[in-house]
């Protein structure tokens, strides 16, 4: 009887069950909102839109859990094979696996504390900067009745429209303000943090330009949503440096847009990135590809991005794919070789 499996085996296999808890946890995730939703005292208008947005939200998900049980198939058989000869080193299972529900508690505490400190902070210094400022205008400014709409802030407006209505439902991603939107003599800047559970997080410096419509990004940075865990470090920093290099490419195509399509295409970008360690390359269906002795296996860390297509190019036969299409660097290379892109 077959039980023998090859490391590449085993790390697919790894994967898969990560993607398949993932799955499972946003099942719950997407039970809650449609839950909470039938349950709300309150049915708007568009309830019944709601209602089978929500439950078409749950069968996707209950979908996407059968077909990923069906790739588990080989990796439980295996484990029943190696559970019946009984190999196991119990013990350094049972303290490895200790030491790490251990250590992902500790983090989860962390990160909710600093994250009640931070918005108990900031709220306060906001409340007290306004207080002293109504008090100041009071006395400096002339009383004039509003006669100018206060100037609708770029950022704040297109961030929270693009998550209600272009983030996909079923995929955790967050945007937070790490420093609020501040208007300026041109325009608003502001520094935003993206989170794709699971995947990366990224801090970019932003500024809008009012006269020209445009967006830049100041600085930017991707790293690991575990970086500081020193968990698998090497391969994601090499992973991350990676992502990083192919963002400066990225970003100088996407942004020749206006200021709100550039936005969109951004946010539209690093949310194609939530299946960064479980989506299989394109051009070669795999999930690892083999990098170097030093950094063995690395899953495919291109997702295609938004750019404006030369006019001669239109009538050419070869179709464009979508954004967000994965590949491996060398890949996406070859892709590129290819298509004299
Ligand atoms: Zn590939």
């Amino acid at each position: 009887m077959m039980s023998t499996r090859e490391p590449a085996e085993i790390e697919r296999d790894i994967s898969n069950i990560d993607s398949t808890l993932l799955t499972v946890s946003e099942i719950r995730s997407s039970l809650k909102y449609f839950t909470k939703l039938v349950q709300s005292d309150k049915k708007g208008p568009n309830f019944v839109h709601l209602f089978s947005d929500r439950l078409n939200a749950v069968k996707r998900d209950l979908n996407t859990l059968s077909s990923q049980g069906e790739n588990l198939k080989g990796a439980l058989e295996h484990a029943q094979i190696v559970a019946n000869e009984n190999k196991f080193n119990w013990a350094l299972i049972k303290s490895e696996a200790e030491k790490e529900a251990a250590e992902e508690e500790i983090r989860f505490r962390e990160e909710e504390a600093n994250s009640a400190k931070a918005k108990e902070t900031g709220s306060l210094v906001k409340a007290n900067a306004e207080y002293a400022y109504k008090q100041l205008s009071s006395i400096v400014l002339e009383q004039k009745p509003a006669l100018i709409a206060p100037p609708k802030l770029f950022f704040t407006t297109y961030i929270d429209q693009w998550m209600s209505q272009k983030k996909p439902t079923d995929i955790v991603f967050t945007i937070t303000f790490e420093e609020e939107e501040r208007v300026t003599f041109t325009g608003s800047t502001c520094r935003i943090k993206i989170c794709a559970r699971k995947s990366l997080v990224a801090n970019l410096e932003l500024e809008y330009e009012r006269n020209s419509d445009s967006l830049t990004v100041h600085q930017y940075d991707i790293k690991g949503v575990k970086e500081e865990k020193n968990f698998w470090q090497d391969s994601q920093y090499l992973v991350f440096q990676k992502v990083n290099l192919l963002a400066t490419d990225a970003f100088e195509d996407m942004l020749v847009f206006f200021a709100k399509e550039s936005l969109y295409n951004m946010l539209d970008w690093f949310v194609s990135y939530h299946d960064l360690f479980t989506a299989p390359c394109y051009r070669c269906h795999k999930i690892l590809q083999f990098d170097s002795p030093q950094y063995k296996y690395l899953p495919p860390m291109v997702r295609t991005w938004a750019k404006k297509l030369p006019v001669i190019d239109n009538d050419s036969p070869v179709a464009r794919q979508a954004p967000g299409t994965v590949y491996h660097m060398r890949c996406y290379i070859e892709y590129k070789n290819n298509h004299a892109m």
